[in-house]
C-alpha cells in the first residue's frame, strides 16, 4: 500500500480504460499501459467518495460471513450451540485419562483436559465430535416428532458436514442432515429435518411439497429465511 494514497496502481495489458477494483483488502486503480500516473491519481481523487462507500459495503459483506464458531478454541471462547453462544471453561486440574466435555445452559461448556493436551486443535476436535453427537440425537428427536403424521420414515439417517447443503433425501429415502445445524436455533434444525422428511413423499420443490412442509410447520418460512441470512456463517463450520 502506498503511504500517500490508500490505493494501489496497476497497469494491465487487458485494461481498456481506467477502472477501480475494490475488495475488502485493497483498492486498485487499473489502467492500460502508458496512462500517466498523475492521471490515475486524479481519477482516484475524483472517485474518493465512491471508493469510501464501496469499501464500507464490501467490508460489511465480508464481516457477514465471519464464522459463528470461534477462531481459536481456548478458555473463555464462545461456542455457538442451538442458536446461542456459550463460554468454554477449561479445567486442567483433573488428570483423568480421557478428555471430557460437559454442557449446561447456565454455565456453558466445561472441558476437563490434561494440561499437555490443551491445544486449540485438540479442543476443536473434541467440541466438533460432541456437536455431531448432539446433532444426531436432535435429528432423531425431530424425526420422531414429524415422521408419524404421514408415516414419512426415512430408511437411514446420516449426519454429515456438508459445505453447500443443509440436508438431502435420496431416491431410497436415505436422509443426510448437515451436523452444523446444531449451531442454529432449534426450530431451524427442526425445519430442515421436516423439509427432508417431506421429500420422502415429494422428490421436488413443487407447491404440493411446500404445502406438506407447511402442514408440519406452519411458520417454516421464518426458518428458511434465517438460513438464507445466516447460513454462510454456519457453513464455515466449527
Ligand atoms: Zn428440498
Amino acid at each position: 500500500m502506498n503511504a500517500q494514497h490508500d490505493y494501489q496502481i496497476r497497469y494491465s495489458q487487458r485494461a481498456k480504460r481506467i477502472r477501480l477494483v475494490v475488495s475488502a483488502e485493497k483498492v486498485e486503480v487499473v489502467a492500460p499501459p502508458g496512462v500517466p500516473e498523475q492521471q490515475l491519481h486524479d481519477f482516484a481523487a475524483k472517485k474518493k467518495d465512491w471508493i469510501r462507500a464501496t469499501l464500507k459495503k464490501v467490508r460489511q459483506k465480508k464481516q457477514a460471513v465471519k464464522p459463528l464458531a470461534p477462531e481459536r478454541y481456548e478458555d473463555g471462547c464462545l461456542i455457538p450451540f442451538k442458536g446461542e453462544f456459550y463460554p468454554l471453561h477449561i479445567q486442567t486440574g483433573d488428570q483423568r485419562r480421557q478428555a471430557d466435555l460437559t454442557f449446561n445452559p447456565e454455565q456453558g461448556f466445561t472441558l476437563n483436559i490434561q494440561a499437555k493436551d490443551q491445544h486449540s486443535d485438540t479442543i476443536h476436535l473434541i467440541v466438533r465430535q460432541w456437536m455431531f453427537q448432539q446433532a444426531a440425537e436432535e435429528t432423531g428427536r425431530y424425526i420422531q416428532q414429524y415422521a408419524p403424521k404421514y408415516q414419512l420414515w426415512p430408511q437411514q439417517v446420516r449426519i454429515k458436514q456438508q459445505k453447500s447443503r443443509w440436508g438431502s433425501c435420496s431416491v431410497k429415502n436415505n436422509l443426510n442432515i448437515n451436523g452444523l445445524l446444531i449451531m442454529t436455533p432449534p426450530q431451524v434444525m427442526a425445519y430442515v429435518v421436516a423439509h427432508e422428511l417431506c421429500h420422502i413423499r415429494h422428490k421436488n420443490h413443487s407447491p404440493a411439497f411446500w404445502q406438506l412442509v407447511a402442514e408440519h410447520m406452519p411458520d417454516y418460512q421464518e426458518y428458511r429465511h434465517w438460513l438464507k441470512q445466516n447460513g454462510q456463517r454456519v457453513m464455515c463450520g466449527f
